[in-house]
């Protein structure tokens, strides 16, 4: 979109003057400030401006380097028959997206974690402990829609982006750091021992998303409901990805049921 100004050498010399803008004075940290506002996208499938530094190939490449890491370490759950629902599910949710024709890849993951992930390339990791509470295929496709949303509303390259520049903004400039960082913006934190969440705005906007490709796709959107209740209920101490940046999941709740009753789709 804006590649010519976006190149990250163009964004890290515009961030590391922003940075340094006791010392070069006013009209060079400007220049800086305006170039780096030029690196906004509006995302054709949600009509949001963004803030994206990284270009869709070097995203590509990450995410087969991070799922290759992921298949590493955690090992895989051989259950044929939840493959097969998971796989079902997904199928019909990523087409209802307007995404069918693009790689996808679904893998069941033996960790008793209520959770579940996806990479930008498409790779989606999902937990047996989340499976294991999974008691309709709505629920499945409620968690695969909100994974779908991620991937749709473009939020690892959003949150990439915005690490970076958080990054350079404190001059931590190392490689070891960098690579962590990508990896950790790419959602495998626990892996690499940084956490860094989805922000609240994505979680939101992933949670609607979502339920518009599941109701397009034949599933119930109000059974997102039940399923984040029963979220809610079973979190624990550890929370799962979906729920640690929301301080109050009731808001979450309440936001999925106004939009549902907005549609006509309730009343629930
Ligand atoms: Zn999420």
């Amino acid at each position: 979109m804006c590649q010519h100004l976006c190149g990250n050498d163009a964004v890290h010399s515009a961030l590391h003057a922003i940075d340094r803008r006791k010392l070069l004075g006013g009209a060079a940290a400007t220049a800086a400030v305006l170039a780096a506002a030029a690196c906004t996208t509006v995302n054709p499938d949600t009509g949001r401006e963004q803030f994206i530094i990284i270009d869709e190939s070097q995203l590509q490449q990450a995410s087969l380097q991070a799922w290759a890491q992921m298949r590493q370490q955690v090992p895989p759950w051989n259950n044929a028959a939840a493959q097969r629902r998971v796989e079902t599910v997904g199928r019909r949710v990523v087409q209802a997206a307007g995404r069918g024709n693009q790689n996808w890849e679904f893998v069941l993951f033996d960790s008793p974690q209520k959770n579940a992930f996806v990479l930008p390339g498409g790779q989606v990791g999902f937990y047996r402990g989340l499976y294991q509470i999974s008691e309709r295929d709505d629920w499945i496709a409620t968690v695969l829609g909100h994974e779908t949303g991620h991937v749709i509303g473009r939020h690892a390259a959003e949150r990439y982006s915005r690490d970076m520049a958080t990054q350079i903004g404190l001059e931590v400039v190392g490689t070891q750091v960098n690579s962590q960082l990508a990896m950790a913006a790419l959602g495998l934190g626990a892996q690499v021992g940084v956490s860094l969440p989805f922000s609240r705005e994505q979680e939101s906007e992933a949670d609607i998303l979502g339920i518009q490709y599941m109701q397009r796709a034949g599933y119930d959107p109000k059974q997102s409901i039940p399923f984040w209740q029963a979220m809610q209920a079973g979190g624990g101490a550890r929370q799962p990805e979906f729920l640690s940046t929301h301080p109050d999941p009731d808001n979450r709740i309440q936001r999925l049921r106004n939009y549902i009753n907005e549609q006509g789709w309730g009343p629930v």
